[in-house]
Formats: structure tokens, sequence, C-alpha cells
């Protein structure tokens, strides 16, 4: 039954962020509004984005998308952390991965006990062999994680890496079904409100005018409401995260099917290696100020593994995001509100976070400043730690080798990251988060991935004996080796699972 009280949302923009906004808000308030995303094939969408955090997985889960399904659509492969090579100093190699290190069992974070052992003892393994994410990534394993907490094939999480031009088409498909309405056009003006100053309607080159209660700005880079209509202010990050253009290039695969992503450093930024079913993801994200774009599209054909099967596609963006993301009644999401490189696979994840806020405020009737607000903060604190979490990598180098590695390693960092690292230091002390994506493990990873190692540890750590501890990392080590020995290779787990369409 149609209810006229419900409000009109008008979604502008058909990338990942309108469909899966439209999804979503079709699927989870169908009594509170009714959706009309307006795109334009001439404009197109971005179409680059293949890598994502575990966060994906509870979007679908919400939306009733069955995985399987979801993965072959979208020629996805599973994804069980980010790859580092070379970023603290040539020739490192760690993986930040999604799950615990060790057990994840007991009050004390593992790695103050790997911490303790590292300090008093000669030579410990690496981390990353405490970990059944990292342990399994590089043995190019893969099985779903096991649903009973105590058992070690528990302790991981995943993510996808799959063909960035098929999952709106796909959230497009659902939000049909659940009556999103979609109109093809070009939007070429926005009407405000004398009065109120409040977005009224767009409209569209063939002459039709749109209207809505609420609009969601999901245009993209072009930010056609957020930024060109309300002129919403932009905080230039650049000064931080100097990286503002990137050359892309798939390629076919040559290698085994690595069930994660590579973040691997080059000498003005660094390229990703994101494996599909059907092909290699590859692209060099760089600055400007430390490369040209031709020199970096040499750089990138010279690195990739296998033959390329598209021309370099350059694209150009600034790291940084809108003060605010809700103003007036318009509330932008994905690239229209702001922008951080892909380093950490994060901006699928602000789509969702954004989606999130959206559904849990939505306005019941009158928009209230008070929910505006709450969102506006919410994004905020999204926006700035990821921020800093993106500035460690870069800052946590000892690499002096070219002008850029100089620049980021000597720059100065924001307070709030300066004084985490500072924690670290002194006794491998993470700042713990309630609200906001990367947690212990992650920071974790970064740091001592990259150099930063504790000066001291959590004096729990010390209450254990050292043989005993000695012989419960060898324990540890060897159950999680084992229990990734048993698991199919991730090629071998997909032709079961999710084969694309045309596999055979
Ligand atoms: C180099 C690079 C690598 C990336 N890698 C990752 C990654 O690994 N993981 C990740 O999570 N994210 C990644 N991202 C980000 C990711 O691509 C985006 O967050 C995601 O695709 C969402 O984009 P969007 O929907 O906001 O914008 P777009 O895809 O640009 O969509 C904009 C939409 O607005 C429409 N539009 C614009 N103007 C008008 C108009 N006047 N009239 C009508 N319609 C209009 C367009 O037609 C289009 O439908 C990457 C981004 C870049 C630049």
């Amino acid at each position: 039954m149609v209810n006229d009280s419900r409000l009109k949302v008008v979604i502008v923009g058909g990338g990942t962020a309108g469909w899966m906004t439209a999804a979503a808000l079709v699927k989870l308030l169908p009594t509170r509004c009714q959706v009309h995303l307006v795109e334009s094939e001439t404009i197109g969408i971005v179409g680059v984005g293949e890598a994502t955090l575990p966060h994906i997985r509870a979007f679908n889960d919400k939306l009733g998308i069955d995985e399987a399904d979801f993965m072959a659509t979208t020629r996805a492969t599973f994804k069980l952390g980010i790859e580092f090579r070379d970023w603290g100093q040539i020739g490192d190699n760690y993986i930040h991965p999604f799950g615990t290190f060790g057990s994840g069992q007991g009050e004390l974070d593992f790695h103050q006990y790997w911490n303790r052992a590292r300090l008093e003892s000669h030579g410990v393994n690496p981390l990353g062999d405490f970990s059944m994410a990292v342990t399994m990534a590089y043995m190019n394993r893969f099985v779903l994680p096991d649903p009973d907490p105590a058992r070690i094939e528990s302790t991981f999480n995943y993510a996808y890496q799959f063909d960035a031009t098929s999952y709106a088409p796909y959230l497009r498909r659902i939000a049909e079904q659940l009556g999103a309405k979609r109109t093809e056009g070009r939007i070429v003006d926005v009407d405000l409100d004398g009065e109120t100053g409040d977005v009224r309607s767009v409209r569209l080159e063939s002459g039709e005018r749109i209207e809505g209660d609420l609009f969601v700005d999901c245009s993209g880079f072009f930010s056609l409401i957020m930024g060109k209509t309300l002129g919403e202010p932009f905080e230039d990050w650049t000064q931080w995260l100097p990286c503002d253009r990137a050359v892309a290039m798939p390629c076919r695969t040559r290698t085994a099917l690595s069930p994660y992503t590579s973040a691997i450093a080059m000498p003005a930024g660094w390229r990703w290696r994101i494996p599909l079913q059907h092909r290699t993801g590859n692209g060099y994200v760089y600055s400007s100020q430390f490369t040209s774009d031709e020199d970096a599209a040499s750089a990138l054909f010279a690195a990739v593994e296998g033959e390329p099967i598209a021309e370099p596609r350059v694209l150009k963006f600034k790291a940084g995001r809108r003060t605010r993301s809700w103003v007036r009644n318009c509330i932008a999401v994905g690239l229209s509100s702001g922008f951080l490189e892909p380093l950490e696979s994060t901006s699928i994840y602000l789509i969702q976070a954004a989606i999130t806020g959206l559904v849990e405020l939505f306005p019941q009737g009158e928009i209230s400043p008070l929910d505006r607000d709450e969102f506006n903060r919410l994004i905020d604190l999204e926006y700035d730690r990821i921020r800093d979490f993106l500035i460690l990598h870069y800052h946590a180098t000892s690499r002096d080798d070219t002008p850029f590695w100089d620049y980021v390693r000597t720059m100065p960092v924001p307070d709030t990251l300066e004084e985490k690292m500072e924690l670290f230091r002194r006794r491998g002390r993470i700042v713990k988060y309630r609200e906001g994506v990367f947690l212990d493990a992650s920071w974790i990873a970064v740091y001592i991935g990259q150099g930063v190692l504790p000066e001291g540890y959590d004096m729990r750590a010390g209450i254990v004996p050292q043989a005993a501890l000695t012989e419960a990392m060898n324990t540890l080590r060897n159950r999680i080796r084992m229990a990734a020995e048993a698991m199919p290779e991730h090629r071998h787990h997909i032709e079961h699972y999710c084969p694309m369409p045309d596999a055979a």
C-alpha cells in the first residue's frame, strides 16, 4: 500500500554510492521513503574501487544478498588483508590482516606477549606468523571462518575483491525490484527554495524537473549539489596525503590467485594489485608534485606482471573531505563528500558508514538539526581516523631514496596521530575506539610492520614465566600453520563456491 506521508528521496548519481544508497533505503525504510535515482550514462561512473573491507558483508547481508551469487556475478575473490611491500624500507613485507593476532582469547592483546618475547629473548618469529589470516594469505589458502569461537579457524575475517563496474548494476536490480525509480538524464540545474535555501528540485537536460524532500548527492567528484550548488567547503589534506593522481591498467592474471590485495611502494607513491577471477586490477597512486603522468604510466607498465588488457587511464583527485556531509536537506555520500586514497580500501566503507548514519537518523518529517549534527559528527570521525591511519603508512618509514619518501618521512603529522604513535612507542598501547573502522589489530600490524617498535610492554604480559611463554607461542604458531595447511587453495575454493558464469 502506498503511504503518501513517505518522504521523497532523490538520489543524484548511479555509481556505487548511488545504488548502495538506493538499495538500502528501499529495503530498510520502505514505509518511510520513496526513492528516485537520476543518473547519466553519458557521464558514466568512476569505475574503479575493487578492494573492500569486511564490513561490506554486513551491508550485503542486510539486503538479503546471496554471497556466492554476488561473488560469481561480480567475479569476486576473497580478501584476507592487504600486503604492504617496501613501505618501512625496501625489501620489507607485511600483511595488515582482517582478524586477530593470536587466538583472540584472553584479556590482553597478543602483541603484548610478542613484544615481551621480542624484547627479552634472541629472536622471535614475525608477528604475522601468529595470525590465521596472514598465514592463510601467504599460503594462498581459503575457507569461510569457523563459527566456533574456540577454534583457531574462527580468528580471521574477510572481504572481497570485485569488478568495480558490476556492483552498482547488481544493486540496481535489487533496488528496482523493491520499488526504486530510475531516470536516465543529465542534470543541468539545481533549484533552491528562495526562503529556506533548501534544495527543491533538480532539472534535467530534457527539461524534466524532479522534486524531492531529501536529496542524496552521489554525483562523484562533481559534487553537484553539496559542492557546486550549496558551496560546502572542501578541507584539503594534501599536505599529509600528497598523492593526487592514479593511473589504472588491468592485466591478465599470470600468477596464483592471491587472497589479498597488494600495496607496493613506488618512487612517488604506491601501486595496487588486486586479483579478480578474470583479471588483475593494477594502478599506481602518485603525487603529481613528485612525478609526471608519463613517468607514472611507464613505471606501472614496467611493473605489472601480466599482459595489459586496457590502455592506462589517469584519474585525478584530492585528499580531503567536505566540512559537513549533511547540509540543509542534502546528504553527500561517496566521492561527492570526500576522498581518501584507496591504500586501505576505505571508500566503499565510508559510503556504507554514511548510509548507516542516514538510515539511523532518517528524518521523521522535518529534518532535526540535532540529527544532522550527529550525522556530521559520525562522518567526520570516520574520515579523520582513516586519515590518521593512512598518514601513518607514509610517515612510519625510514626510506630516503626519493624526494617523495623524504617528504612524507619528515612532514609534520596531525597531533592526533603524533599522540597515538608516542603511546604505542612507549608500551605498545593502542588508542581504543568506540566507533570507527580500524581496530587494534590494524594499527598493530602497520606499526610493527613498518618498524615502529615499542620500548616496553604491558606489565601483565610479564606474569607468565619466559619458558612457558616461548612454548605457548610455538604451539600457537604450529596450530595456525597446521590449520592453514588443511585448507583448500584459494582458487580451488572459488571454483567450487562462486565461479564466474563463463568460468568453464
Ligand atoms: C584511483 C581510485 C581507486 C579506488 N579504489 C578503491 C578501492 O579499492 N576500494 C574502495 O572502496 N574504493 C575505491 N575507490 C573509490 C571508489 O571508486 C568510489 O568510492 C566508488 O566508486 C563510489 O563512487 P561514487 O558513486 O561516489 O561516484 P561515481 O562512480 O563517479 O558516480 C557518480 C554518478 O553521478 C552521476 N552524475 C554525475 N554528474 C551528473 C549529472 N550532471 N547528471 C546526472 N548524473 C550525474 C554519474 O553519471 C554517476 O552515475 C577508488 C577511487 C579511485 C579514484
